[in-house]
């Protein structure tokens, strides 16, 4: 077997997803260009003793049966699947008839969600984010609110809006701000439709109401990452305030493989020195941050027509993302609110303060008033009906690199709800 190197998904990653093949959905690994099915291993036998009832698990479509077991089982998995894509392991290998049934082309099926998404919310995790915000929003004022330093905030967001890759984003229609001279607001299709790159924080196992989970324990409950785009409407969400609603609860769209923190280790790094000093609950002492490249790139409806290359609109680094996800899991479950399998917490949009280091096009093009000029000739201030955004991510190079696949959403046009 290759190495399947410069992959998204080398031997390094194996990371988690579920698939259609006409027998129905199942759990997949991906591996280069290829899922291994793991209803096919469970059903050979080679997956005995990872899990109990290894069949039932994978083959329920949905990777939430998965992510209930716990890190034990997690681990034993992941060991399991590695050796046997190894080299040195005959029992897949020299198989034919079961490699023929096991490896499935990833373009000959259909990528699911990977899992029923749970509790969801949105955090506000990147200084270098609030700050050129601040700025482009708030001029003159602190960008930096009171409370940020001492606990990473966030806001509870529409669970059954996330989305796999691929689905459309119709354009949202919603209250925006009165116009110049007006008094009253106008309620329509956003004008200001934008990106946010982000990473996603999936959780496994269980806690019962009243449990906190300590921050250095977070990772028996981190099952492991994938990308987040979470969708904005900003005039939308400048009249609503800090009280975000309905500005981005329309569609979020995740990558279609999580994966694993196991995979993650190589990639972790000290965050950013925090100061003024946390507060004890949020204190951690390994590394959580993570050394990544994250890309954003569009593609028009006129980039089409003229065959051009999607152009890159962003690449950012999650690596000096100020709070983390062992500190948001802390944060979170510090009340005693419950947490569980298929829960989604995302970090907030990721940037610097480095020309391309933009996670949205609110700062890309300082709330639309710097529009990009595209190498099509277009200009964008925000986003466009035809245009698809596509965000891209990894850590590692050749065969050791592991990535998150991709999130692909084309825009399209708003559907006006008729008066009654
Ligand atoms: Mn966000």
């Amino acid at each position: 077997m290759d190495s399947h190197a410069d992959s998204d998904f080398t031997l390094a990653n194996l990371p988690y997803g579920a698939f259609e093949a006409g027998s129905g959905t199942r759990v997949g690994v991906a591996i280069g260009a290829s899922v291994l099915d793991l209803v096919e291993l469970a059903q050979s036998g080679l997956l005995d003793g990872v899990c109990d009832e290894p069949v039932e698990v994978f083959g329920s479509g949905s990777l939430n049966a998965f992510l209930a077991l716990g890190p034990e089982e997690w681990g034993a998995t992941r060991a399991r699947i590695a050796g046997l894509l190894s080299h040195d392991d005959p029992r897949l290998r020299d198989d034919v008839n079961l490699r023929e049934r096991a490896f499935v082309r990833q373009r000959d099926v259909e990528l699911l969600m990977p899992f029923d998404v749970g509790n969801v919310a949105d955090f506000y995790g990147c200084k270098e984010h609030a700050i050129n915000c601040g700025e482009i929003l708030r001029p003159g004022s602190d960008p930096i609110p009171a409370n940020w330093p001492h606990m990473p905030v966030a806001t509870n967001r529409h669970r059954s809006t996330v989305r796999e890759t691929g689905v459309p984003v119709i354009r949202p229609c919603g209250q925006t701000p009165p116009g110049p001279g007006a008094a009253i607001p106008r309620h329509g299709p956003t004008e200001k439709l934008d990106f946010e790159v982000e990473l996603g924080y999936v959780v496994g196992g269980a806690t019962e109401l009243g449990q906190p989970i300590a921050a250095a324990e977070a990772d028996r409950h981190l099952f492991g990452v994938m990308l987040v785009n979470d969708w904005s409407a900003r005039d939308i969400q400048r009249w609503e305030s800090t009280r975000h609603f309905t500005c981005k609860s329309f569609v979020t769209s995740i990558s279609p493989w999580v994966v694993p923190l196991a995979a993650l280790e190589p990639f972790r790094v000290p965050g950013p020195v925090q100061e003024p000093e946390v507060l004890d609950y949020l204190r951690v002492d390994s590394d959580w941050n993570l050394d990544l490249t994250l890309e954003v790139r569009l593609e028009t409806e006129r980039m089409r027509e003229l065959g051009l290359a999607p152009e890159l609109l962003a690449r950012v680094n999650p690596k000096g993302l100020y709070w983390n996800a062992a500190q948001v899991l802390a944060h979170l479950t510090s009340t005693g609110a419950t947490i569980g399998p298929g829960d989604l917490y995302w970090s907030g949009t990721i940037s610097g303060f480095g020309e391309l280091e933009r996670g949205c096009l609110l700062e890309l093009t300082h709330d639309g008033s710097r529009p990009l000029e595209l190498a099509s000739g277009e200009r964008r201030e925000y986003l466009a009906d035809g245009d698809v955004v596509t965000l891209s991510g990894w850590g590692g190079a050749d065969s050791g690199r592991v990535g998150f696949g991709s999130v692909v959403g084309e825009i399209v046009p708003a559907r006006v709800a008729a008066r009654a």
